[in-house]
């Protein structure tokens, strides 16, 4: 579809075999368009020609026939024509990397399996919002589960797609971030599997280096960390891997990390880090809330606690989370002719 074309009320003409135009045949519906539809090409003859309410004519190449004439037609009336890809024949599941929340931080790759996805299944993390325009016309399903509230059980989440796919539809579940950090991609892509059903996985921009990112602390610096470790919070961590993270003297991002954060910093204290050891918490990140809390590992759970830290937040604990910060008050900075 061409963005921002207004099809409102007006006639568009789909041709193309059922299963291969019925992605444009939903997405022009949800932009309002009145859809007629031309099955193959033996149906359309010069003589009839082509319907005066219809202002678009889409061809989608589902193999089988050759819309030359069609095509001809509209020409020849000065009707707009476009192609549009075919809908895959096959039901398939594709794991999606939303990334950390833009829209315009979704892949290209990404981008296009939702725009022929005939059911998406969704989290609260991602793209979320955007997904109407995203996936125009496609079922959505909101598996999201805020923390505590596990909206849909997981093994329900995957017999969902797996019934969807059987039913020949391609099914995207967007995840947020990257589907293999902590998204359960592993589980959904090996049930898939496990069931017959064709999966494909699409890679996210993650959380864990974007959003430390965005607010300007770099996971490695040269001179300052060459390493970082990814870990969940979302258990406790065991004082085998307190020492092993102490001990690496690279960076550490946790996520799922704001309710445990008490317990990994005084861990982190005990197994030997500085408590002058930077670190930062970076709450929503890529959002109009995104906010950064930054602190030294003997200060941050006061900081924590003080600010009213929530998930979803990354937290960085090394040398790299004291780069990067951005003073209050820019403004004041600047020369005043430019202020
Ligand atoms: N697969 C995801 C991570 C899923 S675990 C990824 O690769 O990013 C969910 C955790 O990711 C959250 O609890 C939080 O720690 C982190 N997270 C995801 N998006 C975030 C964002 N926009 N801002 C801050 N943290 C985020």
């Amino acid at each position: 579809m061409i963005p921002g074309l207004d099809l409102a009320g007006q006639g568009v003409l789909i041709a193309g075999a059922p299963w291969a135009a019925r992605r444009a045949v939903a997405s022009y519906m949800a932009a309002g368009a009145k859809v007629a539809e031309l099955y193959t090409s033996s149906e359309f003859s010069y003589r009839t020609g082509i319907d005066p309410t219809i202002r678009l004519v889409i061809t989608i190449d589902d193999g089988a026939s050759s819309w030359a004439k069609l095509r001809a037609a509209a020409r020849h009336s000065g009707i707009l024509q476009l192609s549009e890809p075919a809908a895959a024949r096959e039901g398939k599941i594709i794991l999606v990397g939303g990334g950390p929340g833009s829209a315009d931080l979704l892949t290209v790759r990404g981008t296009n399996a939702l725009a022929m996805a005939d059911v998406v299944f969704h989290d609260r993390l991602g793209p979320g919002q955007d997904l109407a325009e995203l996936a125009p016309g496609a079922q959505l399903v909101d598996v999201g589960k805020a923390p505590g509230h596990h909206k849909v059980p997981q093994e329900q989440i995957q017999e969902g797609m797996i019934k969807a796919a059987r039913t020949g539809a391609t099914v995207v579940r967007l995840k947020g971030g990257d589907p293999y950090v902590f998204g359960r991609g592993s589980e959904e892509r090996e049930s898939a599997l496990a069931a017959g059903v064709n999966v494909e996985v699409i890679p996210g921009i993650s959380s864990a280096i974007s959003v430390p990112g965005v607010s300007g602390i770099p996971v490695t610096a040269r001179g300052v960390s060459k390493s970082f470790t990814v870990v969940s919070g979302h258990d406790p961590f065991t004082e085998t891997e307190l020492s092993h993270l102490a001990g690496m003297g690279g960076t550490v991002v946790v996520l799922m990390g704001v309710a445990t954060l008490q317990q990994t910093a005084a861990g982190l204290l005990r197994h030997g880090l500085a408590a002058t050891t930077p670190a930062a918490v970076i709450e929503r990140g890529f959002t109009d809330s995104q906010r950064s809390t930054r602190a030294t590992l003997g200060t941050l759970a006061e900081a924590v606690l003080r600010a009213g830290c929530t998930n979803p937040a990354v937290i960085i604990i090394g040398g790299v989370a004291a780069l990067g910060e951005v003073p209050e008050n820019v403004a004041a900075l600047l020369p005043a002719a430019v202020r």
